[in-house]
Order: structure tokens, then C-alpha cells, then sequence
């Protein structure tokens, strides 16, 4: 019963993720090898109606404009060849999904969404900065909730956000399998913020986190939540409205930022060359071996070549058994474990032209899924992989 139960959850949360209003697509055999940061979305959380957490004329709103402003300021100042855009300039009420349209539409390379925290504990204090992805404590949820909250100011958020209820915990069962592929560059950003604030700004440093936050969900880019303190912790209060903690914040993420940019820009084909993007990493699940799958037989049998195509159907910070009862049904999901991330691909081929078929046919179930190659058990670009061949 218990079980039946959990495939039902799980189930539901493949069908969650399958929802429309889900992140872009990216497709490998692009050119990731030329990667250069030409776009930079700054997004001032809240505005206008929406005060966000606020202390007496403390207002989160105003805080966070003020930073986004200085922070695209120095971005252009030093980097007067990319593009900065910013959500909003003035002090008005934006919805959360059109911040995520106008990065989307600008093709954008990087998000970065700035907020202050507030709870009731006065006592709480220090910064964290956010990646999407499933809540590992309750805490981490809550940020999450009063964030998206925002949403029920917004005229018809019910059909906007496909009945997604920020308060209910259930809606962030999605979150589970969340396809992301831009965790790395992301969390990569975000620890150069937390190092900046830590080392730079001499802030408390509450770390790198990962929730379910609607903004960065539907963003198609690399992305980041930060928030840069508690309004409701009275010294961090006074900091933050002061001329020089609003300095030292926006020249922290300043700092973080070209400090990414340049790990971005120096690092050929960064998406898929990554530490936790290899099959080494050790796996702590009770499946015998690195790669579990539920069968090994494909449409399309693997050689001798080490070098084969895939299709990426999902990622999760869970590690889920590959049993078709998991995934829709389907028998050839084969689950790759990094350090903090379980990716799953459905077949191996041993041409491109099979793995997009594959593609092609599993988008029906896993609109988000992509084609991806290995060698030797480690993801490699698949313009490499067609090089090799
Ligand atoms: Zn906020």
C-alpha cells in the first residue's frame, strides 16, 4: 500500500513537471563550446503594491531596487558590452511570471532575482542565496512560500500558474523532478555570491540553498535567488538601508559575478564537463553499480564504442528506482547519481538520429527531455561525440 502510494506521488510529479509552463529546452548540439555571457537579467523582487517584507519604513521593495540599480550600474561601467536589463527600474508592481518572460524573451544568460528575508524570529539574521530545486528543511520551504505568495495579488493566478497554490506543500511535489540543466552554472553563481557576502561584506553566511521558487522555474537560464539579509533582525535592518551595507551587497554580487563570468568564459563546454556530471561519483542507493536500469536491452544495440547517445527525460535530488511504474511506463531508464543531483535517460544509441527519435517519442511523456551523449560513462557534448565518430 505504501508503495502503491509513492508511485502515485512520484507519478504525479513526472506529470507535474510535464506541465506547459515548465523551463525551455536546450539542446546540446549547440554551440556551448563559445559560451559568453552577453545577457544579464537583474530582477528587484516585489514593487509598487507588493511591499515584500517590510519593517516599519523598511521596505524590501525599495531595498532591492536600490541594489538591482547599483549592480547593473557596475555591470556596465566594467562590462559595457553586455546587455544589462533589469525586470523593473521604478517602484511598480510586476508580475512573477512576466519577470521570467522577460528574461526568457531576452535570451538572457544569467537571472539574478534579489530579495530580503523576514520572519518572526528577530533574532535570525545572515544571507543565502537560492537555486531551483526541492527544499532539503522546512525552513528553506518557507522562504519558498512567502516568495511565491506574491503570486495572489496577481489578477487570474489560478489559469496563470496552472492552479499551483503557494501555501499548500503539496504544489511543491514538483519540484522533485525539476529539469534542470542548469543546476551547475547556477550553484556555481550562487557560491560566488555567498563567498562574496562572506569574505567581502563580512555578512553572516547561511549558504548555497535550494527551493521551489515559481520565478526561477520558469526561467530558461541559469539562475539565482538571492536573499541578502532579515529585515526583521534590527542590525541587519539598519545595515541593509544604510549607504554603506547597500554598497558592499551590490559590490559583493558584483564581484560574484565577474567572477562566474569569467569560470564561464574560460571553461569550454562547462554544461557537460562538470565534476557532477560524470558517472564516477559513488552512488549510496541499494542498486548494485553506478548505473542502474531497469533493462539493458535498447532499440538500437551499443558496440564496442564507449560512445553513445542518450535521452535526458529528467533530473531529481531524489534517487528514484528506474521501474517503469516510475516513469510512465517506460523500461529503458537508465539513472546516472552526481553529488546532489539523479539524472535519468531513457535508451542508448549508438547514432544521433536514433536518440532524437527517441526524443521525439518520449516528448509525448517528458516534453522537457533532450538528447545528450557519453563517453566512457561520462557526458560529453554531442558536437564532440559527432566529431568522434
Ligand atoms: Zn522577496
Amino acid at each position: 500500500m505504501k508503495n502503491t502510494f509513492l508511485n502515485f506521488i512520484l507519478v504525479c510529479s513526472l506529470i507535474l513537471i510535464s506541465a506547459p509552463f515548465a523551463r525551455g529546452k536546450y539542446d546540446y548540439t549547440g554551440n556551448t563550446e563559445e559560451k559568453r555571457i552577453s545577457v544579464v537579467v537583474i530582477d528587484p523582487g516585489h514593487g509598487g503594491k507588493d511591499f515584500g517584507a517590510s519593517v516599519g519604513n523598511a521596505k524590501e521593495k525599495d531595498i532591492v531596487l536600490d541594489l538591482a540599480l547599483r549592480l547593473g550600474n557596475s555591470i556596465r561601467a566594467k562590462y559595457p558590452e553586455i546587455k544589462v536589463i533589469y525586470t523593473r527600474t521604478k517602484d511598480v508592481f510586476i508580475p512573477l511570471y512576466k519577470r521570467a518572460d522577460i528574461a526568457n524573451k531576452n535570451k538572457a544568460d544569467l537571472f539574478i532575482s534579489i530579495h530580503v528575508n523576514g520572519t518572526d524570529k528577530t533574532s535570525v539574521q545572515g544571507t543565502e542565496t537560492f537555486v531551483l530545486g526541492q527544499h532539503r528543511s522546512k525552513e528553506n520551504l518557507e522562504v519558498a512560500k512567502k516568495e511565491n505568495s506574491v503570486i495572489l495579488l496577481e489578477d487570474d493566478y489560478n489559469t496563470k500558474y496552472e492552479g499551483f497554490d503557494p501555501n499548500s506543500p503539496e504544489s511543491y511535489i514538483m519540484f522533485e523532478l525539476v529539469q534542470d540543466e542548469y543546476l551547475e552554472q547556477s550553484v556555481m553563481f550562487a557560491s560566488a555570491i555567498q563567498n562574496q557576502f562572506r569574505q567581502y561584506a563580512k555578512r553572516i553566511d547561511r549558504s548555497v540553498k535550494q527551493a521551489g521558487f515559481l520565478v526561477l522555474r520558469q526561467t530558461a537560464m541559469p539562475s539565482v535567488l538571492v536573499e541578502v539579509g532579515f529585515i526583521s533582525h534590527p542590525n541587519e535592518r539598519r545595515y541593509m538601508v544604510s549607504e554603506k551595507g547597500k554598497a558592499a551587497l551590490s559590490a559583493s554580487i558584483f564581484n560574484a559575478f565577474a567572477d562566474y563570468k569569467t569560470k564561464i568564459e574560460n571553461k569550454s563546454s562547462f554544461s557537460v564537463h562538470t565534476e557532477t556530471g560524470s558517472l564516477k561519483s559513488t552512488s549510496t542507493t541499494a542498486n548494485s553499480g553506478l548505473i542502474s536500469s531497469s533493462e539493458t536491452k535498447t532499440e538500437e544495440s551499443v558496440k564496442s564504442s564507449s560512445l553513445f547517445f542518450s535521452v535526458q527525460i529528467a533530473a531529481s535530488s531524489k534517487k528514484m528506482e528506474t521501474t517503469p511504474s516510475n516513469f510512465k511506463g517506460e523500461k529503458n531508464i537508465f539513472r546516472v547519481d552526481a553529488k546532489d543531483i539523479s539524472r535519468y535517460y531513457s535508451g542508448k544509441f549508438q547514432t544521433l538520429h536514433g536518440a532524437e527519435n527517441e526524443k521525439k517519442r518520449i516528448q509525448g511523456k517528458f516534453p522537457e527531455s533532450f538528447v545528450v551523449a557519453f563517453e566512457n560513462n561520462e557526458l560529453i557534448s554531442v558536437k564532440k561525440a559527432l566529431e568522434k565518430m
